[in-house]
């Protein structure tokens, strides 16, 4: 078998996904052996999975944020600062829970695994703080 881009050349490799043969050079070009066509499409399916991961990260923030909202001031009309903080943090810590476990993870290694907590201790030194300010004022 020659390599799929150079006829003259004998295969040392074959493409990982689709088995075409590659040369010493094609087979080297990337970090594993794989035609150029396949790592394209690798590529393609890689970024489309993040950004299928972001979607369910933030939608599933989003929803999380949404009923601990309507749990913490539900029946309540809290000042509308208070109500912009009680759910931004919710969604911002809630948002953390998915890439923690999966691929940003990668991308943005253990400090993003630490941020929930600190946005947890921030919402509850915060939501402390504004209670004692609404019952004062
Ligand atoms: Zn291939
Ligand atoms: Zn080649």
């Amino acid at each position: 078998m020659n390599c799929y881009n150079h006829q003259t050349q004998p295969a040392v490799a074959q493409c990982t996904d689709c088995g075409k043969g590659l040369c010493g050079t094609c087979a080297s070009l990337y970090q594993m052996p794989l035609c150029t066509s396949c790592n394209k499409s690798r590529i393609t399916s890689e970024r489309s999975g993040i950004i299928k991961e972001m979607l369910l990260t933030f939608g599933v923030g989003a929803v999380l944020a949404y009923f601990f909202f309507q749990w913490t001031n539900g029946g309540h009309s809290y000042p509308l600062l208070y109500n912009i903080i009680s759910f931004v943090i919710p969604f911002y810590v809630f948002s953390g829970i998915i890439p923690g476990w999966k691929t940003l993870t990668r991308i943005t290694p253990s400090v993003f695994l630490f941020l929930p907590i600190i946005g947890w201790v921030l919402f509850f030194i915060m939501k402390f703080a504004l209670s004692v300010g609404y019952i004062l004022a």
